[in-house]
């Protein structure tokens, strides 16, 4: 069978050729996959709308030998409101760009539901898009193998209910009876700040109430952890330090 039909999120796309466009979709059976949408780019189209970017639709994709080619595709919500609001389309692009550093081609992965809830619950504004983003992050490391340690020590094993270390090497907390190195001192507030966004469920997020330098000093945890272990860094976010 070389024809799939699968849910997805179009993550990126590029122009190809002279109506063509490159698309990268990151699939929830197939993980991200490089598609060919031939003749997209005209607005009449049959596949314009649903290969814009942030586009959540189902899609039937046929295999060839190095790239997909998209047959059909069905918007299930195109969320280009999303794109209508400074705020939500920087968060938007670099939920799409962690998913584009973190995920390899092919692989499945159940991070793809939450990738779909973010874009839900950023459109109703009701959520902190900083904590937003921090609780993704844990997950997408999580998703792909580089979980934070936070129950048990990361050296010892032993296990912890909080600690002041966190070790950028061995993934985790630190106790007080391990070396603490080639990692970062933390307070307490940041080790339950973390603790928290790796076990909740990303619509809970705001029940988290957090001061300012703790926000920031686990925004800077989890972007040494991105920066470490993916191949590429993401820059979606510098656009907000800007102003
Ligand atoms: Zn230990």
């Amino acid at each position: 069978m070389n024809t799939i039909k699968t849910r997805g999120i179009v993550l990126k796309t590029q122009e190809y050729k002279e109506n063509d466009k490159l698309l990268w979709i990151f699939t929830e059976e197939f993980g991200k996959v490089s598609v060919i949408a031939k003749g997209a780019r005209k607005s009449k189209n049959r596949n314009f709308s649903n290969t814009l970017p942030f586009s959540f639709g189902e899609y039937v994709l046929y295999k060839g030998r190095t790239l997909y080619t998209l047959n059909e595709g069905r918007i299930i919500d195109s969320f280009q409101d999303i794109l209508n609001d400074y705020d939500t389309l920087i968060y938007g692009s670099y939920f799409n760009e962690l998913i584009d550093i973190a995920i390899e081609e092919g692989e499945s992965h159940p991070i793809f539901i939450d990738l779909v809830k973010c874009f839900y619950l950023m459109r109703n504004k009701a959520i902190d898009l900083d904590l937003l983003a921090r609780a993704f992050e844990v997950k997408v490391l999580k998703a792909t193998g580089y979980g934070i340690s936070l129950e048990n020590c990361a050296l010892c094993g032993n296990k912890i209910n909080t600690a002041d270390y966190i070790s950028f090497q061995f993934y985790g907390g630190i106790c007080n009876q391990c070396e603490k190195q080639y990692g970062t001192k933390v307070s307490a507030a940041t080790y339950n700040g973390l603790k928290f966004l790796s076990k909740v469920e990303l619509e809970k997020v705001g029940r988290l109430n957090l001061d300012m330098n703790t926000k920031e000093q686990i925004g800077k945890i989890l972007e040494t952890f991105i920066s470490l272990n993916y191949r590429k860094k993401p820059n979606s976010l510098s656009l907000l330090k800007k102003f």
